[in-house]
């Protein structure tokens, strides 16, 4: 499962800043998750959840994720903004299409494809 590769390494991430702050306790991390990721929400949720089990400084359900919509540019008329996205019949999910709304142009992702710690509280004492 990749949500589970990529909760270690916020856990690695949280555990160093933890350190570096001398924090007692991690309350809330706040990540970033683009449309584009491709990441199950529910997945990380529990990925997380399962990993802070063993670190005692950890919150279990510090986890806030925040959705980040995507965004494109269009290389042929610089159309700018959201994708569109193709009801796909057969999954009844919106597919995104990679291509420009307006022309059909190729584009750019400019934002949706990160998955960014923005964000950690800590207690300090
Ligand atoms: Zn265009």
């Amino acid at each position: 499962m990749h949500e589970f590769s990529v909760i270690s390494s916020i856990i690695e991430l949280v555990r160093t800043e933890m350190e570096k702050a001398r924090a007692e306790k991690v309350l809330e991390v706040h990540l970033e998750v683009g449309e584009l990721s491709f990441l199950s929400h529910e997945a990380l949720r529990f990925g997380f959840k399962a990993l802070a089990e063993g670190e005692p400084k950890i919150n279990s359900d510090a986890l806030r994720i925040i959705s980040v919509p995507a965004e494109v540019r269009c290389k042929k008329c610089g159309y700018s903004g959201a994708m569109k996205a193709e009801d796909d019949e057969a999954y009844h999910i919106g597919v995104p299409l990679f291509q420009c709304p307006e022309c059909s142009g190729p584009i750019d992702v400019l934002k949706g494809r990160e998955c960014t710690v923005r964000n950690i509280r800590m207690e300090v004492p």
